[in-house]
């Protein structure tokens, strides 16, 4: 989406986009305290994924929350999200940068018009962000379908363009989700590190599914911090979370969203991380134990 837009265009031709660096920032803030996260488990149930919902022993451990030590995240035992349907919009698309002139058509975001979307942000060495939205939203369907609810992307690839970000919002009200989450990665100052949870601010569309907007981001908020070792932001928003009026995919949202800026990709440590397997499954891991928390 548009709230981080490419810093550096570097590899792709995105001056000609009319692309620009924009402050994603914010106060940057210590950690957080209570998490409320599933009852620990050790086993998948017959017809899981376990590929997508293991992870490594290091880090496995919750060492953040004051209520759990050493427990084992793993996916809620059962079929949890039996009859739901989850929306997933995983952020800008890997062949955007091919075609500047729909990139730059406008669109109304829900108080004003802006571009239809942008590249989206990469690391110093070039891996896309579309690149890892997409893993991590197609981990995350592997697991809650594993989990038993239907899954509604906005994109069903990361070789192709679009769609535009008012049209990702109206799939996802569309789809008769009970809850949905934007996938997206930042491209923050280099010195800055973290996850931040970006939540919608109340605007006419979305004035319905403010609250509990407000609730799923705490709950996203707890567990991507227990269970990724990603920290919280170092620059963007108070405690992980910042209230955003500018983004089309949260002031035209009817279902309860919030869009997730899982660390910084222009930070080495952050880049590490978000490059690796390990790190995009766990991600996953985390958002599926959050939507389970949420829904039930
Ligand atoms: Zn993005």
């Amino acid at each position: 989406m548009q709230q981080c837009r490419l810093r550096r265009p570097a590899a792709f031709a995105a001056a000609a986009l009319g692309l620009f660096a924009a402050s994603c920032g914010g106060a940057g803030h210590a950690i957080s305290t209570s998490v409320r996260m599933p009852p620990a488990k050790t086993t998948t149930p017959a017809g899981a994924i376990p590929t997508t919902s293991t992870l490594p022993a290091s880090s496995t451990t919750t060492t953040t929350t004051p209520t759990a030590t050493s427990t084992v995240a793993t996916l809620p035992s059962g079929q949890p999200l039996s009859g739901k349907v989850v929306g997933i919009d995983p952020g800008h698309n890997g062949k955007n940068y091919t075609n500047p002139s729909f990139l730059n058509q406008q669109i109304f975001n829900g108080r004003t018009m802006e571009n239809c979307d942008t590249t989206g942000t990469q690391t110093v060495s070039g891996y896309t962000e579309a690149e890892f939205n997409f893993n991590v939203a197609q981990y995350l369907t592997a697991d809650l379908q594993t989990e038993g609810a239907r899954v509604v992307l906005t994109r069903s690839n990361n070789s192709g363009v679009g769609p535009c970000i008012d049209q990702r919002a109206q799939i996802l009200n569309a789809s008769g989700a009970a809850v949905a989450i934007d996938i997206h990665a930042d491209g923050g100052s280099p010195s800055g590190r973290g996850f931040a949870i970006l939540e919608p601010v109340a605007d006419g569309p979305n004035n319905a599914v403010i609250a509990k907007s407000e609730t799923f981001g705490s709950d996203v908020r707890d567990s991507f911090l227990a269970i990724t070792g990603m920290p919280l932001s170092t620059y963007d928003g108070t405690d992980g979370i910042n209230f955003r009026s500018d983004l089309a995919g949260l002031n035209l949202t009817t279902v309860p969203k919030v869009l997730i800026e899982c660390g910084n990709m222009q930070n080495a440590t952050d880049a590490a991380m978000l490059t690796s397997t390990a790190f995009q499954q766990s991600s996953a891991l985390a958002l599926a134990v959050a939507i389970t928390n949420f829904l039930r």
